[in-house]
């Protein structure tokens, strides 16, 4: 089960919100302890995820997001289909899936449904 792709999805909601807290107040703010709570959170998550993982995570991350959703077989992070056949395939196999188009990890419906029944709000796609 590619449930390191769930970890992914929620260090990835952390780091945004990490990063748009530094956009918006342009420093640490008095939400100074979220922002220690989150990075613990981050340190955390990070701690359960492989390091080839991580370091593609990172780089990924860098460049907007890292993990998107797939819509309509259609990956959101590049917009560009991605066959059936490649779908189910990422579906069954025990590796985490990613686009073949441009590498980001992929939170496919299967896994999107246990994690949103968590009931927080998904980040508005930007
Ligand atoms: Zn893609």
């Amino acid at each position: 089960m590619p449930e390191k792709v769930k970890l992914l999805w929620q260090l990835q909601e952390l780091d945004i919100t990490l990063r748009e807290s530094h956009i918006v107040h342009g420093k640490v703010h008095d939400n100074e302890k979220d922002v220690e709570e989150i990075s613990e959170k981050v340190a955390k998550l990070r701690s359960e995820i492989d390091a080839n993982m991580l370091s593609r995570y990172d780089r990924l991350i860098k460049q907007g997001v890292s993990v998107v959703h797939v819509n309509d077989g259609m990956c959101m992070g590049c917009y560009i289909s991605i066959p059936v056949g490649d779908l189910n395939r990422m579906k069954s196999s025990t590796t985490e899936p990613a686009c073949p188009h441009c590498g980001r990890f992929l939170m496919l419906e299967h896994i999107w449904e246990e994690v949103s029944g968590g009931g927080n709000q998904s980040s508005a796609s930007s």
